[in-house]
């Protein structure tokens, strides 16, 4: 006689409490966006508005904007003087531009 012992070996295991999953954790982001850096720009006086010296932003080298047209702070349309730096020492300064580069 063959007594078929069948060792019960099937101790339930425990259940693995939901594979620990490293979260990754968010990463910080450098400011992908430096800084621009503002220069001093010319406008051309319109009629009786004399030629202020506006903010604008160089999103560019300065030696690519020097004596480019380019979008000022306030709005308006000046020639960027690079050997300017902002803000101009003179007391023609757009109020305007100095007031959003006050922030
Ligand atoms: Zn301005």
């Amino acid at each position: 006689m063959t007594s078929h012992v069948t060792p019960l070996s099937g101790a339930a295991a425990p259940a693995v409490l939901g594979g620990m999953t490293p979260r990754t954790l968010p990463q910080t982001v450098p400011p992908a966006r430096p800084t621009p850096t503002v220069g001093a720009a010319r406008s051309r006086a319109h009629g009786p508005t004399a030629a202020l010296w506006h903010a604008v932003e160089l999103h560019r080298p300065t030696s690519e904007v020097d004596g480019a047209c380019e979008l000022t702070l306030c709005g308006s349309l000046a020639r960027v003087a690079v050997g300017e730096s902002w803000p101009p020492a003179s007391r023609d300064v757009c109020p305007a531009c100095l007031v959003l580069t006050a922030r």
